[in-house]
């Protein structure tokens, strides 16, 4: 067996999970969609069925005060439970366990009547807290233990409460944001009594045989967080209060670290976990960024914990447990760690999805069902958008030639995948090329398709998926070769100089400034990523930080926009402040406003508030947007063939790659 560590049952006494890999929590939108419940239960059963070991639901509030949002999902009476019912059912039919996690927001609760232990607002949210009485501290224990209860006649196996990541649990055990001066407030036993009390409460209304998760902060990532001693003492309470496993949690929502993006290094967190083994006798869950076999059998090889939890990674994929049972972890569509179709419309309260595999949480939506009637189909271009038409239409019996002009393919994802901390890119590509051998598709690099090609070959349809080339900009002595496009500069086609003015801000903009600031990438080196963000490994203060190692500066950098608004604006909603934080490290000078004049040996002229200035730079780099690569749409159409166009062809303004990926997969149901 190729995992025999990571798909070895875990024994809890009263229960077997069949391997070690939970499937952590994730809102995905549905909970709160009309009929979102039936279309919840076909999602997690395919990742029952997908063979992990348990799985864990997204957030559910036991009270009104807790939810997330006005409209979030709430588990308080019974009446309530039927919904709940029809996920467990599809769950336990295809041989899973799942527990629901049990989540009140406190103040990051998103509505004006959240509570907190005190009326002290997070810096992430527009409200305000009420702080709760010491009768409501009580009140809310026992709705915690009521939707424990609610949830075992549910046909839950469990529960997982959810004490980190800066909810209310956490609210109640840091003295940041705990300043009661009753019982539940005060030194670090009296604050730490809330999240005791809720398992004991959740313990009596449940009994011995049902399975509680704690997810416990165990690196806080804020000041004045908890330190190491408290967390340590707090898992020896939980344990003694009865809980069957402690899950990881890192960083509360409002801290300054990364922690699960895709610049995070995998597994970068594990060690925190693996401080806690020899404090308790509980079996423990190391989480975030792990996202392959190889990494999570690494994990429990080397006891840093018992178990692993990965959460978006069955997004990208619901088989990641068989393929790896079956010795098939080349198959796996890994999880890029982007955020951009998950996280980012959770925040933006939009269903749930992922880039790499748009079926997610639309299993009775986006089906790939055989096809009547096979055709013939070229498609122009292996990047992200054609490869994923070919690969669906192939899967549907299509007969598809794939022609690349290019000696790999990707498109412009072979760029992308350049960007230091962008490296999980190179795990698409992969997963496509497997794909495309496995459905049989023809795939012809070094060949451009033309007219003369189409009408060569017999073929039923044509597909335009030649994408995008970068934008040139028209002015005086922009025809100078110093001033190049971002495709240049990461085809390693030209060298640049020691300092450079980038024009365009968009996310192209912010990777090039990333690129020419950091000559390695630190995600490749997690020690020296750790001490970039100030994450101390030897837990000296409370929360885990300390002073963040200054970013040495490869190329000094200009990064200009034409518009007055924020740089990177329109950069991912949970990403973004990263990206923005990197850039400062380097000292990467950021400047709006700007019109740019010309281009000289004195540097850029460009104009702020109409004031002449003159940037002394060597070069230029022009990440000023894209234009659609439409060179071939009109001969291709003169064939008479039906001509489809996806991804950047289609549309260039605000492409990337969700965009290009799910429009390939729509288009392979649609033919
Ligand atoms: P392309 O990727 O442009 O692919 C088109 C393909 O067609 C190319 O391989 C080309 O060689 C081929 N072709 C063209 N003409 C012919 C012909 N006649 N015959 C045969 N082949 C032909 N997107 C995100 O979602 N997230 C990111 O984080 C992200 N980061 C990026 C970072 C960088 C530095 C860059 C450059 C892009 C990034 N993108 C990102 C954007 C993303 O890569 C694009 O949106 C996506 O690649 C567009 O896909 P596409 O298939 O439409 O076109
Ligand atoms: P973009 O986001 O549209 O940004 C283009 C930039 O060029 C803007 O800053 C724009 O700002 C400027 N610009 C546009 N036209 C110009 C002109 N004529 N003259 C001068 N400046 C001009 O596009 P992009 O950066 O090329 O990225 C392409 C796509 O890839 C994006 O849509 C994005 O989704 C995707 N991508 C995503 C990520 C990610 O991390 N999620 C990373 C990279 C790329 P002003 O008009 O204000 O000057
Ligand atoms: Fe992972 Fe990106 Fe898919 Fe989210 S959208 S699950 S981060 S690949």
């Amino acid at each position: 067996m190729s995992f025999p560590h990571l798909l070895e049952p875990l024994d809890l006494g009263f229960t077997t999970l069949k391997n070690r890999v939970l499937m952590g929590s994730m809102h995905t939108g549905l909970e709160e969609e009309k009929g979102g419940f039936e279309k919840l239960a076909a999602f997690y059963k395919e990742r029952a069925e997908g063979g992990v070991g348990l799985i864990v639901t997204g957030g559910i509030s036991p009270n009104l005060r807790g939810r997330l949002a006005p409209n979030a999902c709430q588990l308080t009476y019974s009446w309530q439970i039927g919904k709940h019912k029809k996920v467990t059912q599809a769950v336990h039919e295809a041989g899973g366990k799942i527990c629901m996690q049990i989540l009140h927001a406190g103040r990051y609760g998103y509505h004006p009547f959240s509570q907190a232990p005190s009326k002290i607002k997070s810096p992430i949210t527009p409200f305000t807290p009420s702080a709760m009485s010491t009768r409501q501290v009580s009140k809310t224990i026992k709705d915690y233990a009521k939707a424990a209860q609610l949830a075992k006649q549910a046909g839950y196996d469990g529960v997982e409460v959810m004490g980190s990541e800066g909810y209310l649990i956490n609210q109640f055990i840091c003295s940041r944001t705990n300043k009661r001066t009753d019982k539940w407030g005060g030194d670090f036993a009296q604050r730490a009594q809330f999240p005791v009390e809720i398992v004991n409460a959740i313990r009596e209304k449940v009994g011995k045989e049902f399975i509680i998760v704690f997810r416990l902060s165990m690196l806080d990532l804020v000041d004045n967080g908890s330190n190491w001693d408290e967390v340590v003492q707090l898992a020896k309470w939980l344990e003694q209060a009865g809980v069957s496993i402690i899950n990881t949690g890192i960083g509360w929502h409002e801290a300054r670290v990364p922690t699960i993006a895709t610049s995070v290094p995998r597994g970068a967190f594990a060690w925190v976990t693996e401080r806690l083994k020899s404090e308790v006798k509980l079996p423990l869950i190391a989480t975030n960024r792990i996202n392959t076999p190889e990494i999570a059998e690494h994990i429990i090889e080397s006891g840093q914990a018992d178990m692993v939890s990965m959460a978006r990674p069955f997004l990208a994929d619901a088989e990641f447990v068989n393929k790896a049972a079956a010795d098939q972890s080349h198959l796996i569509n890994t999880c890029i760690g982007c955020n951009q179709a998950c996280l980012d419309h959770t925040f933006s309260l939009k269903r749930a999805t992922c880039l790499v595999n748009p079926r997610a949480c639309y299993e009775t939506e986006l089906n790939f069902t055989p096809t009547a009637q096979s055709k013939r189909i070229a498609v122009m271009g292996a990047g992200p958008a054609g490869m994923a038409f070919s690969i669906y239409a192939a899967s549907r019996g299509h007969k598809v030639v794939l022609f690349e002009a290019k000696d790999e393919v990707g498109g412009q994802f072979n760029l992308a995948r350049k960007i230091p901390g962008k490296e999980e890119f190179n795990e698409t590509i992969r997963y496509f090329n497997e794909q495309m051998k496995l459905h049989q598709v023809d795939l012809r690099l070094n060949t451009r398709l033309d007219a003369t090609t189409l009408q060569e070959e017999q073929f039923d349809e044509v597909v335009i998926a030649s994408g995008v080339v970068p934008r040139k900009l028209n002015l005086p002595g922009f025809d100078d070769p110093r001033v190049v496009t971002y495709q240049q500069v990461l085809n390693g086609e030209v060298e640049l100089g020691d300092k450079v003015a980038l024009i365009g801000a968009g996310g192209i903009g912010f990777d090039m400034a990333h690129f020419l600031c950091e000559a390695e990438s630190s995600t490749l080196q997690p020690e020296k990523w750790l001490k970039q963000w100030g994450i101390d490994k030897s837990y000296q203060d409370r929360g885990g930080l300390t002073q963040p190692e200054q970013s040495p500066q490869h190329k000094q950098v200009h990064l200009l926009q034409r518009k007055t608004t924020k740089m990177g604006k329109g950069l991912g909603k949970t990403t973004g402040w990263i990206h923005r934080s990197v850039l400062k490290q380097h000292q990467v000078a950021m400047q709006t406003g700007v019109s740019y004049q010309s281009f000289d040996d004195k540097g850029l002229h460009i104009e702020v508030d109409q004031q002449p200035q003159t940037l002394a730079v060597d070069n230029v780099v022009l990440c000023a947007g894209q234009e659609s690569n439409t060179q071939l749409v009109d001969e291709m159409k003169a064939t008479g063939l039906p001509v489809h166009l996806i991804g950047g062809v289609d549309v260039a303004a605000e492409l990337d790659a969700k965009r290009a990926i799910r429009q390939g997969a729509e288009l392979a149901i649609a033919l």
